[in-house]
């Protein structure tokens, strides 16, 4: 059967992601393994399984690393206190927050010396919202949808900003931004730029790509949420969806129609970007079989 087979555009890893992936390979060249390393580096089942084999170990509570080892802190940042934590340990720490990231806290941090107190949209539990969160010990409230917006209560609203998730996209954070606005007229304006263009990107070009294709195949981890989240819009914008890793795909194509999108939204330069690359190649040759 033959398939037309059409690729998104922009797709790839983006540059926060590249180079927290090549600050860990940098990371174990120069001390080799093992390199620790605090939550997955990206939401990529391959990149994450290349690097341990290659030997970085991948924690989620600092207890699990030994004294005196080489710690990298993911892209998603990290709170005051793991910092803290880490350096009393007396971890040799790596940061590769994003600079994106690293911006919010700063700017969080610099609006709460001036007495501010914050209103964050994002999701619950993500590492991002925790380590922006973690900036403060206090006045800092999360949102995850209108009705949360309703409820929250700030101490006072006379110095009050919002800050946002920078994974969620403009068309997401839209309508809670509204609704922030309309209950808290004077709260500062979160910035646009906040707000990071990679996800926002992707999402436009799936929103493209959905309604000229019968399938949309988004090359991706089911714990990533901005995998997710195109898969989502692929189905609101008209594509039948499918998310999944390539051997699930394999099975997909088989029955497949003939036309299909192909949105990775993992691929990349690098040798840990090459195993994305491995996904999206091997999702479009099961796609011709
Ligand atoms: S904020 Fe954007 S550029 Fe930075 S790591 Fe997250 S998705 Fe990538």
């Amino acid at each position: 059967m033959n398939l037309d087979i059409t690729l998104a555009e922009p797709r790839g890893f983006c540059a926060g992601v590249d180079r927290a992936i090549e600050i860990v390979e940098k990371a174990l060249a120069k001390f080799g393994a093992p390199i620790y390393v605090r939550h997955e580096i990206v939401h990529n089942t391959h990149v994450v399984n290349d690097l341990k084999q290659r030997g970085a170990i991948f924690i989620e509570d600092l207890a699990d690393v030994p004294p005196g080892a080489t710690l990298v802190f993911s892209a998603h940042g990290v709170s005051k206190a793991v910092q803290a934590e880490a350096a009393q340990r007396g971890f040799q720490v790596f940061d590769a927050t994003c600079p994106l990231v690293t911006k919010v806290h700063v700017e969080v941090a610099k609006l709460a010396k001036e007495g501010f107190e914050f209103i964050m949209i994002g999701h619950k539990g993500h590492p991002e919202v925790e380590g922006t969160m973690g900036q403060l010990t206090e006045g800092i409230h999360l949102v995850e949808d209108v009705a949360d917006v309703a409820r929250v209560q700030p101490r006072q609203t006379e110095r009050l900003a919002v800050v946002t998730q920078t994974t969620l996209s403009v068309d997401d954070a839209a309508e809670i931004t509204a609704a922030v606005t309309a209950r808290f007229p004077a709260i500062r304006a979160p910035k646009q730029q906040d707000i990071c263009y990679a996800t926002q990107n992707r999402q436009d070009a799936v929103k493209v790509l959905s309604p000229q294709v019968d399938v949309v195949v988004v090359v991706g981890s089911p714990t990533s949420s901005n995998s997710n989240r195109l898969r989502e819009l692929a189905a609101i914008h008209g594509g039948r969806r499918v998310r999944a890793e390539p051997r699930v795909v394999r099975g997909q194509a088989a029955r497949g129609p003939h036309r299909r999108g192909l949105c990775p939204r993992t691929a990349g330069a690098r040798r840990g970007a090459a195993s994305a690359r491995v996904g999206c190649c091997g999702c479009a040759q099961n796609g011709r079989h």
